[in-house]
């Protein structure tokens, strides 16, 4: 048998596994990426990311094209069929989040059949191993790392890989979350959707909107435009319609019988809300749909999500990898990420948003605008100093104001002819972000720590002359010192000591 070694390897090659090998490899991790398929699914799937998913891509240089489709937003209208009367549009539920600047990146819309390739070419530009027809057989771990059996789906090739730690990216079913018996809670299954993808040359009867109920005595049905000529007509029925009664079914919704159209695929899934109990079981720690399952009719609570994770899961796994931090750093992935399924979870079920199953009593909480959902959530852990219990779960940037536990916020820096934001700043290394004073700090071994000065974030982030912030390498404030500390040196480096278990 041949026997290979890895830092990490990460089960699974959708976009949260990609996603992962991606930061991962962006951090200099070794990295080795197993998914049974040999490509990605044919379903498109996901197709908005917000600002804060464009902003982590965005930093470890993956570029996207822009698809004129999605230039107005993902707009939803109820209609009698797609060329029929327009009923009423329906707006989605933001909670009044203000327009104003508050990221350097924009929204992306690109379906996830799209955006996935893109993610697997810059994660292997980057050095990541990705395999795909790679199916990982079975797995152990012991108190130095973890020991996976992989087989090559078309030669049935054996070899084991031995990893420091295993990422389990295995989708909604998750296999390796199974095996450890991690329970899920939430509102739990909530139907049957059966979806077919077909080709049609149908812009013309668009009109700006993306998004189409379907709303006939006999059918209701959702009707989604990937923008590419690809749409998808969505229903729920324990039954599978046949070809011809699909034909039937997509006529009906287009409401016009003469275009041609093609059909690429049909699909199954269950609309689920579910969240893991745990996120890591020793060495194995859980991403994505393994980790929280949540229905896809509010667009970003899915994906978005996982990517994030992945995101917070990346840069830990490299400290620790590193040497820069205790593995008690892992710890706080955990406390951190946990907490936002959760928090999506009730808001999901506090919106009225859904349009294709019932999602049963509205959740009566507090509707959290988007822009606080997008870019504000407070982590408690080890690794932030100073996040309060008595904090609300999700604030806006410029009212949380730098705190410590919430993503620094978006101000633009002049530099050298040319802009940059403070986004920016934190891609890779820690960064000290300071407001005069005197910070000139030797470095301190061991550990990458940028030192940038800019008087100009004062505001943003709530700081006195002579105060300064810690942000970490995910972008999250860890510490800040309002005011100049006595001994500059002394406060940052006792900081850091605490964050990182060192
Ligand atoms: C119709 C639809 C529309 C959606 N729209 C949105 C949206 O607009 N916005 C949004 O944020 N989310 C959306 N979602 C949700 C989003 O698609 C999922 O959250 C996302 O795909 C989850 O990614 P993942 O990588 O965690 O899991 P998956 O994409 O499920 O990937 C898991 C992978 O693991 C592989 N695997 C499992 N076991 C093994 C093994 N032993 N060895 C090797 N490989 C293995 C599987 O083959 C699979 O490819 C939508 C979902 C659906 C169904």
């Amino acid at each position: 048998m041949i026997e290979e070694s890895t830092g990490v390897l990460v089960v699974g090659g959708g976009l949260v596994g990609l996603s992962t090998a991606l930061f991962l490899a962006w951090h200099d991790v070794p990295v080795t990426l197993v998914e049974r398929h040999p490509g990605s699914s044919p379903h498109p799937r996901a197709l908005g990311y917000t600002m804060r998913t464009a902003e982590l891509y965005r930093s470890v240089g993956v570029r996207w094209p822009e698809i004129p489709a999605f230039r107005d937003g993902f707009r939803r209208v109820r209609v009698t069929s797609l060329a029929g009367e327009r009923l009423e549009e329906l707006p989605w539920e933001s909670g009044n989040a203000p327009e104003a600047d508050y990221s350097p990146a924009d929204k992306i819309g690109l379906p996830q059949d799209k955006l996935e390739p893109l993610l697997r070419a810059r994660a292997e530009e980057l050095g990541a191993d990705i395999r795909f027809g790679t199916n990982l057989v079975s797995f152990e771990q012991d108190e130095t790392g973890v020991t996976g059996l992989i087989r090559d789906v078309v030669d049935g090739g054996e070899r084991s890989v031995r990893a420091k730690y295993l990422v389990a990216a295995d989708g909604h079913r998750s296999p390796i979350r199974e095996s450890f018996g991690i329970t899920r809670s939430g509102r739990g299954y909530l139907g049957t959707t059966r979806s077919v993808l077909f080709d049609a040359r149908l812009e013309h009867l668009r009109d700006g909107f993306v998004q189409f109920v379907i709303d006939q005595p006999d059918l209701q049905a959702f009707l989604l435009s990937y923008g590419d000529d690809r749409w998808v007509l969505m229903l729920q029925s324990e039954e599978e319609p046949t070809e011809p009664e699909w034909r039937r079914l997509i006529t009906s919704a287009i409401g016009v019988s003469d275009v041609d159209y093609e059909l690429i695929t049909t699909g199954r899934w269950e609309m689920r809300a579910a969240i893991a109990e745990s996120y890591a079981h020793g060495r194995v720690f859980l991403a994505g749909d393994a980790a929280h399952t949540l229905p896809p009719s509010r667009g970003g609570y899915g994906a978005n999500t996982g990517i994030q994770d992945a995101h917070n899961l990346a840069w830990k796994l490299a400290a620790v990898l590193s040497g820069q931090a205790g593995e008690e750093l892992l710890d706080s992935y955990d406390a951190e990420r946990r907490p936002v399924a959760w928090l999506c979870h009730q808001q999901l079920f506090a919106r009225q948003d859904q349009q294709l199953v019932d999602m049963g009593p509205r959740e009566a909480i507090e509707i959290i605008d988007d822009i606080a959902l997008c870019f504000g959530y407070l982590y408690r852990s080890s690794a932030v100093l100073g996040a309060g219990p008595d904090l609300p779960p999700a604030r806006r940037p410029d009212e949380w104001a730098g705190r410590p536990g919430t993503r620094a916020p978006h101000v633009w820096l002049d530099r050298d002819n040319d802009r940059v934001s403070t986004i920016d700043l934190s891609a890779r290394n820690w960064v000290l972000l300071t407001v005069g004073g005197d910070w000139d700090l030797e470095p301190i071994p061991g550990l990458a720590l940028d030192q940038v000065r800019a008087d100009e974030v004062a505001l943003a982030f709530d700081l006195k002359p002579g105060g300064g912030v810690l942000i970490r390498p995910d972008g999250y404030v860890a510490w800040r010192s309002q005011e100049a500390p006595a001994d500059p040196r002394a406060a940052v480096s006792d900081a850091l000591a605490e964050l990182l278990s060192r």
